[in-house]
C-alpha cells in the first residue's frame, strides 16, 4: 500500500540524522504541471534533504541519481521538494544528499548556537535576537542597545573560548516532544502549528529551540573565527563569524588573493595599505593635472573653432586624447562663454573624442544656435561617418560613430 501522509517536519530523517547522505522514500504526489519558474513540486513520505527554516537555507541533492532537487521548502509541516522533471506518484525515490552544503550549514549552525551561547553568559550578556546565514560568512544579531561592546580583546577572548570548547568535542542532541495545546513558544513560525517541539542541547552549554541540522559533537567544528562587526539601525550589532570548512576556504581564498596582489604591487602583504594609499594619491595628482591640461587644450580648440567659423558654416574639433564627454563639455561651456554661436547664427560646431587615429568608433557632439541648424549638421554627420547614430534638440546633439574616417570632409560643408 502506497502511503499518503507525510512524516511531519520536526522529525524528518535530516532532523534525526544530520550525517544520513542516501536515503528511499515513497513519492506521495506530484504536481500535474511545472509551475511559472518550470518547478514541479514533489511530495515525499520522508525526507533526507532539509527545508529551509530557522536561518538554515535549504539542502540541495537528487532524486534517483539524475534529477536533481533545486529546493525544499516547509509548508505549514509539510515538506516539498523542487524538481525540473515529475516523479511517478507511488514509485520508490532514492535521494542522495549534496553532502558538502549540508555540513557546510550544519557547521555554521550548530556553530552560530554555541556562538550565541557563549555571548550570552557572563562576563558578556550579550543576548542574540537573529541570525544569517550568508554564503561566506554568517552573522548574529546582538542585542546591544544602551551597552558596552565588547573591545577587540574581549572578542578574541570569545574566539579562544569558543575553540577550547570545539577541543573538548561535546556532544550535540536532539530532543523531541508533543507540543502541549497551551504551549506556544515565541519563536515558532506562524504556520507551524501542532507537530513536535525540538530542542538542541550542546551538553552543559546551551539547550535552544530549534528545527536546523546540526553536527553530532563540538568536535565537528574543527574551528571558529570570528570576523568583524557592524553597527545596524536600532543599535544593535551584528558580529560576523564563520565555522569549520569555511574557515579554511576562506583562508585560501585571502591567501590566493594575497599573493595575486603581491604580484601586482611588487610588495609584501605588510605594505599592500601604504602601496595602495601611494598609488591613490598619484591618481589624485595625476587627475588634477589632467584636469589643467583639458582646460588649457580647450581653451586653443575654442579659439581654433573661433577662426574656422570666420570662414566655414562648420567648426570641428577633433579630439584624439579620447576625453570623451567631460571634455565636450569643458568645450561647450567655453563655446557659450565665446559666444561663438550667438542666437542668430546659422553654423554650427561638430565635437569629435576618440577614434584611435580616426579608424576606430569615438563620441560626437554638434553644437546649433537652433534646431534646424542642428538637424541639418547632425543628419550630415550620420550619413558621412560610418555606424554614426545619436539625438539631440535644443541645439545640443549628441552621438557615436564606429569609425571617424572622413571627418574632415564635414568641415566643408555648406548649411544653407
Ligand atoms: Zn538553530
Amino acid at each position: 500500500m502506497p502511503s499518503t501522509q507525510q512524516v511531519l517536519v520536526g522529525v524528518l530523517h535530516c532532523q534525526h540524522d544530520t550525517y544520513c547522505k542516501e536515503f528511499t522514500s515513497q513519492c506521495i504526489s506530484c504536481s500535474d504541471k511545472p509551475d511559472k519558474k518550470g518547478f514541479y513540486q514533489v511530495k515525499l513520505h520522508d525526507t533526507i534533504l532539509f527545508p529551509e527554516g530557522g536561518g538554515q537555507p535549504s539542502d540541495t541533492g537528487y532524486f534517483n541519481e539524475t534529477i536533481k532537487v533545486h529546493d525544499i521548502q516547509r509548508h505549514q509541516l509539510e515538506h516539498i521538494h523542487y524538481t525540473k522533471e515529475p516523479i511517478t506518484a507511488g514509485s520508490q525515490v532514492k535521494m542522495t544528499l549534496d553532502w558538502d552544503r549540508r555540513f557546510d550549514h550544519a557547521q555554521q549552525h550548530s556553530g552560530q548556537h554555541l556562538l550565541s551561547a557563549v555571548l550570552e553568559q557572563a562576563p558578556y550578556e550579550l543576548p542574540t535576537v537573529g541570525w544569517c546565514m550568508k554564503e561566506k560568512t554568517s552573522y548574529v544579531e546582538l542585542d546591544t542597545v544602551g551597552k558596552r561592546l565588547p573591545t577587540q580583546d574581549e572578542w578574541n577572548q570569545v574566539e579562544r573560548r569558543l575553540n577550547d570548547l570545539i577541543l573538548q568535542a561535546l556532544p550535540i542532541t536532539c530532543h523531541t516532544r508533543a507540543m502541549e495545546t497551551t504551549e506556544r513558544p515565541d519563536s515558532l513560525p506562524d504556520d507551524y502549528v501542532g507537530g513536535v517541539i525540538r530542542t538542541i542541547e550542546i551538553e552543559g552549554i546551551d539547550t535552544s529551540l530549534c528545527c536546523g541540522t546540526h553536527v553530532a559533537h563540538l568536535g565537528h567544528l574543527h574551528a571558529a573565527k570570528i570576523l568583524h562587526t557592524e553597527t545596524i539601525r536600532g543599535g544593535n550589532t551584528r558580529l560576523y563569524f564563520v565555522f569549520g570548512q569555511r574557515l579554511v576556504s576562506s583562508l585560501g581564498e585571502q591567501y590566493e588573493l594575497s599573493r595575486q596582489l603581491n604580484k601586482a604591487l611588487s610588495v609584501p602583504p605588510s605594505q599592500f595599505l601604504d602601496s595602495v594609499n601611494r598609488l591613490q594619491l598619484q591618481l589624485r595628482t595625476q587627475t588634477k593635472m589632467v584636469k589643467k591640461w583639458q582646460a588649457q587644450v580647450a581653451s586653443y580648440a575654442v579659439k581654433d573653432l573661433k577662426h574656422q567659423l570666420e570662414s566655414h558654416d562648420v567648426a570641428v574639433v577633433y579630439d584624439e586624447a579620447d576625453g570623451g564627454m567631460p571634455y565636450f563639455n569643458i568645450l561647450h561651456a567655453l563655446i557659450k562663454e565665446h559666444g561663438l554661436l550667438p542666437d542668430d547664427s546659422q553654423k554650427a560646431i561638430l565635437l569629435a573624442s576618440g577614434g584611435d587615429g580616426q579608424q576606430g568608433g569615438g563620441m560626437l557632439m554638434v553644437l546649433a544656435a537652433n534646431d534646424i541648424t542642428l538637424k541639418k549638421l547632425a543628419a550630415k554627420v550620420t550619413e558621412t561617418l560610418e555606424g554614426a547614430k545619436g539625438g539631440g534638440a535644443r541645439g545640443r546633439w549628441t552621438g557615436k560613430a564606429t569609425s571617424l574616417a572622413g571627418i574632415e570632409k564635414l568641415a566643408d560643408l555648406k548649411l544653407e
